[in-house]
C-alpha cells in the first residue's frame, strides 16, 4: 500500500516561518497562527490576499525558506516513515512551485534527508492532485488543505487524512477523515492492511 503525504502543513511547519516574514514584511507586530481561519485571508484583521500572495511568491524564489522550515513530527514518525519509504511505499505530493533559479525538488529532498527520510520520492505539481494520487496508486492521502483534501477524495480511490488546523476547521467532508495526530496514519495504515473477515 502506498501512502502520499502533502509536505507543507503536514510535516513541514510552513505557517510560522510564512507569518514570521509577513510579520517584518508588515510591521505591525506579532500574527499568531490562531488567527489563520483560511487561506484566503478574507476575515483576517489585516493581512490582504494582496500582500499574502506577494509573500508566497517571494518565497518560492528563496531555497533557504525551505530548507529551514521545521518539522511538525517526531522522530518516531519520521523514522516509520523511513521504513515505509524503503520499502518504497511512501510517495511526498506537494504544490511547491518550480523556479528556474533553484532546485525546489533538491531542497525539499535534502530537507527530507535531513530528517531521516534516505531516498525521498516527491512530486512537484500545480495541478489538482486526485489524478496523480490515482496514477500513483495511493491508498492513504493526507493533506492540511481542505480544497486538496475534498479533490483527492472525490478524484481517486485513496482514504483521505486531514490533520486537524485552525484553516480547515470547519470542513466536513464524508470521505475526509479529519485526525488530531499524525500518528493516526500509522493507525489507518493497519487498518487498511488488516484483511476485513468474510461476512
Ligand atoms: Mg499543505
Amino acid at each position: 500500500m502506498i501512502v502520499g503525504l502533502d509536505i507543507d502543513g503536514v510535516v513541514a511547519d510552513f505557517l510560522s516561518a510564512f507569518l514570521k516574514l509577513l510579520e517584518t514584511r508588515l510591521g505591525n507586530g506579532p500574527i499568531e497562527t490562531e488567527t489563520i481561519r483560511s487561506f484566503n485571508f478574507k476575515d483576517h484583521p489585516f493581512l490582504t490576499e494582496e500582500i499574502v500572495w506577494k509573500c508566497m511568491e517571494e518565497v518560492s524564489y528563496n531555497p533557504a525558506f525551505w530548507e529551514n522550515l521545521s518539522s511538525l513530527i517526531s522522530l518516531e514518525d519520521w523514522s516509520r516513515l523511513e521504513e515505509l519509504s524503503r520499502s518504497a511505499k511512501l510517495v511526498f505530493v506537494t504544490h511547491r512551485h518550480v523556479r528556474e533559479t533553484y532546485s525546489i525538488d533538491e531542497v525539499s529532498s535534502n530537507w527530507l534527508r535531513r530528517h531521516g527520510i534516505s531516498r525521498p520520492v516527491v512530486y512537484f505539481t500545480q495541478e489538482p492532485k486526485g489524478k496523480l494520487v490515482q496514477d500513483l496508486g495511493v491508498r492513504l492521502f493526507m493533506d492540511d488543505r481542505y480544497e486538496n483534501c475534498q479533490e483527492v477524495a472525490e478524484n481517486s480511490q485513496a482514504l483521505v487524512l486531514m490533520p486537524h488546523r485552525t484553516y480547515n476547521q470547519d470542513f466536513h467532508h464524508p470521505r475526509v477523515q479529519r485526525i488530531w495526530s499524525f500518528q493516526e496514519l500509522f493507525t489507518h495504515m493497519e487498518k487498511l492492511n488488516t484483511p476485513k473477515p468474510c461476512p
